[in-house]
């Protein structure tokens, strides 16, 4: 028996430690996890919580690919909405994306901006990624300095002016410049040239807006963005990962010793463009959503580790701009909310496929954090901030858009039943009740 007192005691039979599920206890002291011990050794704690049998202890889900929208279009997202929708899911910790919001996080004027209206209203802890965009070669490393946990890019058109993209000549001068100072550069890798040259998206069959982004133009832009880092020595990050195409060429780069790693999202893992209804605009986001095939290479991907993580590209934008009225895939907005379903949509899919609980938190809590050098989040274990939360893996439910906590009420799973729910989500060994919102913002390297 222990004589120390900690602030919160967590016991059961199923904690997802870094050794796989185990009984265990588990004492917090001010936020930080402290004590790990066989089940039954009667840590004493102010609060002890029980979990019931067919609840797991998971670790806080940390996903680093979210746009936020606030300053500037608060309209579509912000930080309040958007960080209840990760707590209520499990996340425990969002890397804000540079473009969306106004101004974009290209300065480090911009980034304070951000993090005045982030800082006030945050339910989990918020990290930043910075911009790169053309002309702002010089305030890559003033960004860094300020924390931000690497700089995004595009190979073609952003969707937004603001967020102009770059030429694969000038990533490669960002790429020898974050090179300087370790820093990572993670790029939307759909080729511009190509995107140019494809059919119109126009109207509202799926199939023709998937046309409109075919795979060639991904894999395209994820062959310069291996090669220019393979002649900088940068280390570069492929996001959302939608043509399996580009696996052989990852796994090849990955083999030769290139800085490389991989991303793909819950819509690549579990819809299917097959299924997709005409004018569903809400499942319009680029790259798009393939065909059955492609997406049983890029489970395959996961699981041989050529994908290194899932994280959600939350995108959302108001009702209006999805154009629900005439449902036509070239006006719409491309980009899929689902930062409160990626755990419940992951795991639904992987149990199908017999794959365990503990692969599917890797996948969305340990490698997230390790892309973005999160050293204190992404799992159960000594010296880890107390992000958890307790998941009831055989309960289920059916989306109702509305009961979802993200601004605007659209989602392309309206009415799927998914298996998985978050009972509780702690944040540093506090249960989150999402009216006082407790979280902090996190700066590359202090976190
Ligand atoms: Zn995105």
């Amino acid at each position: 028996m222990s004589s120390e007192t900690y602030d919160l005691v967590i016991r059961g039979e199923r904690i997802l430690t870094t050794a796989g599920i185990a009984p265990r206890e588990i004492g917090v002291r001010d936020g930080v996890i402290v004590a790990m011990e066989p089940l039954g050794n009667g840590l004493d704690g102010a609060t002890v919580v029980e979990l019931a049998p067919d609840e797991t202890l998971i670790p806080g889900l940390v996903d680093s690919h979210v746009h936020v929208n606030e300053p500037g279009r608060t309209e579509w997202e912000g930080f309040a909405s958007a960080t209840k929708a990760a707590a209520a899911g499990g996340v425990t910790t969002i890397i804000d994306m540079p473009l969306n919001s106004i101004p974009p996080t290209v300065t480090v004027d911009a980034l304070e901006q951000k993090r005045a209206v982030a800082e006030t209203q945050s339910f989990v802890d918020v990290g930043f990624w910075g911009g790169a965009i053309p002309g702002n070669t010089a305030d890559l490393r003033p960004l860094h300095d300020e924390g931000v946990f690497g700089f995004k890019c595009f190979l073609l058109h952003s969707g937004v002016d603001e967020f102009p993209h770059l030429e694969a000549d000038e990533m490669e001068t960002d790429m020898a410049e974050l090179k300087t100072f370790d820093s990572l550069m993670i790029v939307h890798a759909e080729d511009s040239r190509s995107i140019d040259r494809a059919p119109s998206a126009e109207g509202d069959q799926y199939s023709k807006f998937l046309a409109s982004r075919p795979r060639g133009a991904e894999n395209v832009a994820i062959a310069e963005v291996i090669e220019r880092a393979r002649w900088t020595g940068a280390r570069a990050h492929i996001l959302h990962l939608s043509s399996s195409d580009a696996l052989p060429m990852i796994a090849t780069a990955k083999r030769d010793g290139v800085h490389l790693t991989v991303e793909t999202c819950p819509h690549y893992l579990t819809l299917l463009s097959e299924e997709i209804p005409n004018g569903a605009t809400a499942f319009k986001c680029c790259p798009p959503i393939r065909e059955a095939s492609n997406r049983e290479l890029l489970w395959q991907g996961l699981i041989d580790g050529t994908i290194d993580c899932i994280v959600s590209d939350h995108s959302p934008s108001t009702l209006d701009l999805k154009d629900l009225e005439n449902g036509d895939f070239g006006v719409a907005w491309g980009g899929v909310s689902s930062l409160q379903l990626g755990l419940s949509l992951i795991w639904s899919e992987a149990r199908k496929r017999g794959i365990p609980l503990e692969r599917v938190v890797e996948w969305m809590s340990a490698r997230p954090a390790k892309l973005a050098r999160l050293q204190r989040k992404g799992q159960l274990a000594l010296g880890y901030d107390a992000d958890f939360s307790v998941f009831a893996a055989d309960d289920t439910f059916v989306v109702d858009v509305n009961k979802l906590h993200h601004k605007n009420p659209i989602s392309p799973y309206a009415g799927k039943a998914l298996s998985g729910i978050v009972r509780t989500t702690y944040l540093r060994g506090e249960a989150l009740d999402l009216e006082k919102p407790t979280g902090r913002l996190l700066r590359r390297g202090a976190a």
